[in-house]
């Protein structure tokens, strides 16, 4: 069986989270379900980041240890994602033990091997972002990240050597453009290769809140140095080897575009230097609020749990995750949200199983049990459905989300146009085995879409499938076979599944 490993980024824990955060989660898990679903032996990680200087910060404000308010948080993140029926297998902590531990054996070894060296640090430091950077890297004198002030520091400190593996990772990337996805994130870490691997300090000596350096106890490790490598310590590294080469290395780490360049450049360099093979890295585009980045620091934020709570959970998954395509930023906004829920979720998906479930009762008594002849109409339908299959799964496989739905939401106007065309209403009880063979159609048409929408809104999609006789554990290669929905059974008409929003 193939494996799949997918990764979010482990969210900090000095505030509450917001749509964007949310977005990068759920298009994880509508990934994994969706892999699940074609069969890989999936491993879907998820956690929270909770060292750092930041940390330290926020909790003496608050009155609180460091822990205290990690521990706070963290809860608060787990709940969103039960909220959210977001369906992680592991959720990792930086403070957990057996992630110091690991991080402290990855330090150890990478000094052993003259990798970290101790040196005089200078750099800009950007406070909010945990981020280092030197003179090219800046935007106008502010951190290339969140725009905001940098401040000088000179300590005295460990270095990582970076720029040992600038040549090869260089040639790495060359001869595999797909390890950072999509193409446009590919080219702007190749254009900042040269100017960004210089090596960088990954100690700290002003603070304790952080994995103690084995080699030396006055320092701790740098808070992104310590996070990235949850990627490998939560599947096992360097202790459990078996579980690490089931799933290393990851087939995607999904991230948003703002940590770019750890998680490429920077994580690469570490990976090279421990000999593990490189993973691939996704970057989405941000959620825009009034044209302006979303971020935690800018107070604009959308609350997820508020979302939910005017909107319900698949109507905010399925805005989420149609609306923002690959490359690109997209504004935010609430009417669109409910604009898309009302013309595709009620109009197209609910109304279309709501009036052929009332209609097989009415015509038909709820059964299909009859002489179920195509005529040229149903074959086109047919082939129609195998073309937008394809297409589905084309764009999944390359996360391209927004595309894998348009093709089921355009298979559905196809289906609308064919019960208009074939006119059920017409032949009602008079012939009973033509409208039994449009009905059919219709129901094993609405079987696959629900199917396919499944890793997208799978609350809606196991409701559609309960009411086709048809909710098991989902199999999507076998599945999406057409005509697999029983003509025995009996079908009832319900209440609709949705209903407009105002
Ligand atoms: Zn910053």
């Amino acid at each position: 069986m193939a494996k799949f490993y997918l990764t979010t980024p482990l969210y900090y824990v000095n505030s509450k989270l917001h749509v964007g955060h949310t977005y990068t989660t759920l298009f994880s898990d509508a990934v994994i379900r969706y892999k699940k679903a074609m069969g890989f032996d999936t491993f879907f990680l998820t956690g929270s980041d909770e060292h750092g200087q930041k940390i330290f910060e926020a909790a003496r404000e608050k009155n609180i240890t460091p822990q205290q308010l990690a521990d706070e948080n963290v809860s608060y993140f787990k709940e969103l994602w039960k909220l959210l029926n977001v369906k992680y297998d592991k959720f990792i902590r930086t403070t957990d033990e057996y992630h110091e531990k690991r991080v402290r054996d990855v330090l150890q070894k990478l000094y052993n091997k003259g990798d970290i060296y101790k040196g005089k640090y200078e750099a800009y430091h950007c406070i909010p972002c945990e981020s280092f950077w030197n003179e090219k890297q800046l935007t106008d004198g502010k951190c290339p990240t969140c725009g905001g002030e940098v401040k000088w520091e000179e300590q005295e400190n460990y270095f990582f050597k970076i720029s040992k593996y600038k040549d090869i990772i260089r040639e790495k990337l060359k001869s595999d453009p797909n390890l950072i996805r999509p193409r446009i994130r590919y080219n702007e870490i190749m254009g900042k290769l040269d100017d960004s691997m210089d090596d960088k300090s990954i100690s700290r000596s002003h603070f304790d809140w952080g994995v103690r350096l084995p080699f030396d106890d006055s320092q701790v490790c740098y808070v992104w140095f310590d996070a990235i490598l949850n990627y490998i310590t939560a599947i096992g590294y360097s202790d459990d080897m078996e579980m690490f080469n089931r799933y290393w290395p990851a087939d995607i780490h999904v991230i948003g575009k703002d940590i770019l360049w750890f998680h490429t450049l920077f994580w690469f360099s570490i990976l090279e230097a421990l000999d593990i093979p490189l993973p691939t890295v996704y970057a989405h585009g941000y959620w825009l609020l009034k044209g302006g980045k979303m971020s935690k620091r800018s107070g604009v934020v959308v609350d997820p749990f508020e979302l939910v709570d005017k909107y319900g959970i698949d109507p905010l998954r399925f805005f989420l995750l149609s609306e923002l395509s690959e490359g690109s930023d997209t504004e935010f906004s609430e009417e669109r949200l409910v604009g898309k829920f009302n013309t595709e979720l009620v109009n197209i998906v609910s109304n279309t199983l709501h009036r052929t479930l009332t209609m097989v009762e009415k015509y038909l008594d709820g059964s299909l049990d009859y002489i179920i002849e195509n005529t040229d109409m149903e074959d086109k339908l047919i082939a129609e459905y195998e073309k937008r299959r394809e297409e589905y799964i084309r764009n999944f496989d390359n996360f391209k989300l927004p595309q894998a739905i348009d093709a089921v939401m355009d298979f559905l106007r196809y289906i609308n146009g064919y019960i208009n065309d074939a006119a059920p209403f017409k032949s009602g009880k008079d012939d009973k085995n033509r409208t039994a063979a449009i009905l059919y159609t219709v129901l094993e048409a609405v079987r696959n879409v629900s199917l396919m929408l499944y890793p997208i809104i799978p609350d809606t999609a196991n409701k559609i499938l309960e009411r086709l006789n048809c909710k098991n554990k989902i199999d999507l290669k076998k599945d999406l076979e057409w005509g697999r929905l029983d003509k025995k059974s009996i079908y009832k008409k319900d209440e609709p599944i949705f209903m407009r929003l105002k």
